[in-house]
């Protein structure tokens, strides 16, 4: 605040400057002008002719007449029709273009005489010219220095501006005190937060803080809310996972022992099958853990984001797991459209978000089924399908099976129960809608089969050139 302050306190002392000046000169031209008139009347003007003589006092000047005082010099000139000199100091110019001003009214201009600078009151008298000519005007002009206009100027000036320097400092004081008081809230409101342990999320009582920042208390409050539940979200997605790792942690370390107990060399191969079944399924968990994070953390949805072609991208999938569909005896199948279908996407989240898809589909889908990926575009979105022949997931469960750890109790396929959680993340990210449907090409009624579409906005044509999409 003291900044602008101080920086409009000259500005202010300049204009008040110039408004003294021109107040100054008002009174002052007031007396000039009169002068001019009482010269005026007074030039008298007999056959035609001027004279500066007052009637009835001969020899008198008309500089006795013109009211005067010690501190300022007091010029005047009368001049003829004709241009001539009358009387007065013929050192006074007169106006420049005199055309531009009317007869008998007192006009007032700044000027010089000897190099000093004056001010002019000056008057045109319409003279009376001889028949067949044109009128002429006649000159009389009154001009004073500036003297006692400055000094009434700088009287105001200090009258104005003293008092401002005791001013001054008394509002710089007061805004002072006010700002301190005002902030103090604030300060305390900093000291309670500061004191606060880390762990404390608890909200900040809103009673003890002023009214004006008590929406900002309130939007602080419902963050730590936010803040608590994800933390608390975080803490049981922890539980949930250690929770999970025990399992295969306590088959494999069962397992280890029991062979080594066995002295059977047929037990013992058994044993380490097992083994090797729990450490795979251990390594599933992890890599899915991993994962999951990867598609939590990425920086901001749509920051790595580029234009590419999901069907490309989902061939390249699709061919990394043939050799899976051949030992599942799966038949693994691929639809796209004849046009390249182009979506804004980040390539290595759609990659994984498909690989758990058919992963799923595989695994689901008892051996001789058949897996079906198709993309295709409508007019605003681009679909992704994957379609199994295999046991369908049940309405009830449909929404669930999105839910972190959740699987569906009857199955005794190994897994994790993360693949869709990782599926609606990467989904979620990119603006889709995923559903889930029977398949209407299942064959047998007792497997209805799973229909898995993703829909998602296609890009806009004409907005990148064939240069800019990354085929997957
Ligand atoms: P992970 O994929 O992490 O190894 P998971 O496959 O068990 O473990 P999800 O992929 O999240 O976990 O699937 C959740 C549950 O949904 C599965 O346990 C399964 O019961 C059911 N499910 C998912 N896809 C299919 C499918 N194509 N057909 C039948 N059931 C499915
Ligand atoms: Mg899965």
């Amino acid at each position: 605040m003291l900044a602008p302050l101080l920086l409009l306190w000259p500005m202010s002392i300049a204009i008040t400057y110039l408004v003294a000046k021109s107040i100054a000169n008002q009174p002052f031209d007031h007396a000039l002008e009169d002068n001019v008139t009482m010269l005026t009347q007074q030039v008298k003007q007999a056959d035609g002719k001027l004279s500066s003589q007052l009637p009835g006092r001969s020899g008198a000047n008309a500089r006795d007449f013109l009211r005067s005082d010690d501190v300022d010099a007091v010029y005047y000139l009368i001049q003829n029709e004709r241009g001539g000199y009358v009387a007065g100091d013929r050192d006074l110019p007169p106006p420049q273009d005199p055309d531009r001003y009317r007869s008998s009214t007192v006009l007032f201009r700044n000027d010089n005489i000897h190099g000093t600078p004056v001010r002019v009151a000056f008057s045109y008298l319409d003279m009376p010219a001889p028949p067949g000519e044109e009128p002429r005007r006649a000159l009389v002009q009154v001009a004073e220095t500036l003297e006692k206009r400055a000094q009434l100027a700088n009287e105001i000036i200090k009258g104005v501006i003293l008092p401002q320097f005791i001013i001054l400092p008394i509002i710089l004081a007061l805004v002072w005190f006010a700002l301190a008081r005002g902030l103090s809230p604030l300060a305390q409101l900093q000291e309670r937060i500061r004191a606060r342990p880390p762990d404390d999320l608890s909200p900040i009582e809103s009673g003890q803080v002023p009214e004006e920042i008590t929406p900002l208390v309130g939007s602080l409050n419902e963050m730590l809310a936010r803040l608590s539940l994800s933390i608390d979200m975080q803490k049981r997605f922890i539980a949930d996972a250690a929770h999970q790792m025990k399992t295969p942690l306590a088959g494999m370390r069962m397992q280890s022992e029991l062979a080594l107990r066995q002295t059977d060399q047929g037990e013992i191969h058994r044993s380490l099958e097992q083994l090797a079944r729990s450490s795979e399924a251990a390594t599933r968990l992890v890599n899915q853990l991993l994962a999951l994070a990867r598609a939590e953390n990425q920086p901001q949805a749509g920051a790595a984001f580029a234009p590419l072609a999901l069907n490309e991208l989902a061939l390249a999938v699709v061919q990394d797991w043939v050799p899976a569909s051949f030992a599942q005896q799966i038949d693994l199948g691929f639809e796209q459209p004849e046009q390249p279908v182009i979506i804004m996407g980040n390539a290595i989240m759609l990659r994984e978000l498909l690989s758990n898809l058919i992963d799923n589909a595989l695994r689901y889908t008892p051996s001789g089924g058949s897996v079906t990926v198709r993309v295709r575009a409508t007019l605003e979105q681009a679909i992704l399908e994957v379609e199994d022949t295999g046991p369908g997931i049940p309405q009830a469960e449909r929404a669930q099976v999105f839910e972190r750890f959740y699987r569906i109790l009857g199955s005794n396929v190994d897994g994790s129960g993360l693949g869709l959680a990782i599926v609606r993340e990467i989904a979620q990210q990119h603006g889709a809608e995923i559903d889930i449907f029977n398949n209407p090409r299942a064959q047998s009624p007792k497997l209805p089969g799973t229909l898995l579409r993703l829909a998602l906005p296609l890009l806009p044509p004409a907005a990148p050139t064939e240069d800019d999409v990354t085929y997957g």
